[in-house]
């Protein structure tokens, strides 16, 4: 599994599929333990992550850890992260579909390796590519979706939550059903220690 994730990972990092890669600085590919059963997954990487080649970080990835860590996860740890394109759109403006529709063989090989019981997507492009078109992150964050045996919700993007804050209790109230949720399904994330 390792090696799978090795040789995809070193593919991403020199691809030139769409136009995003004249303007990256790193190829942002994913960041977290590779036999995660939950994965959180983004629209794309921003200045930070562009800079640095690590997904979430910055004062909006500061804030996704600290939810994180309130539920015992951390990508050190026991979850993966990673974006739904793996270059930083100019701008931080919204990947376009064509741009989504070039870089999702990279998320849907991430997700064969991976084999997660629990997808999180943080933010609107995320959800709506993932859980069903038209999602509604205000009005449906935190509702469980299943699709071929796999948990998927969508929520907050941290982002997000820094420009509208009042919206912060809901994104915890979502994690709270996250974590209520792997200790239903999930096999080791908690290792059994969760109280
Ligand atoms: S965004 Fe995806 S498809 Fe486009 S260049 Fe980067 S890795 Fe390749």
């Amino acid at each position: 599994m390792e090696n799978q994730y090795e040789v995809l990972h070193q593919e991403c990092l020199s691809c030139q599929k769409c136009p995003l890669a004249q303007t990256r600085n790193h190829v942002v590919f994913g960041a977290g333990v590779s036999n995660a059963e939950v994965v959180f997954i983004g629209e794309g990487p921003g200045e930070n992550e562009d800079l640095q080649g690590q997904p979430f970080v910055g004062r909006g990835g500061a804030l996704l850890d600290k939810y994180l860590q309130a539920v015992d996860l951390s990508r050190e740890k026991n979850i993966y992260i990673t974006n739904m394109v793996k270059c930083r759109p100019p701008q931080n403006r919204d990947p376009h579909p064509d741009e989504v529709a070039n870089c999702i063989g990279y998320l849907s090989r991430q997700l064969e390796i991976i084999r997660p019981k629990i997808i999180v997507c943080l933010g609107r492009i995320a959800a709506n590519a993932l859980i069903e078109k038209g999602f509604k992150v205000t009005k449906q964050h935190g509702q469980w979706f299943e699709k071929n045996g796999v948990f998927m919700m969508g929520t907050f993007h941290p982002a997000a939550l820094l420009r509208n804050p009042h919206n912060k209790p809901d994104a915890f109230e979502d994690m709270l059903a996250l974590q209520k949720k792997i200790r239903e399904i999930c096999d080791h994330t908690y290792d059994g220690t969760e109280l």
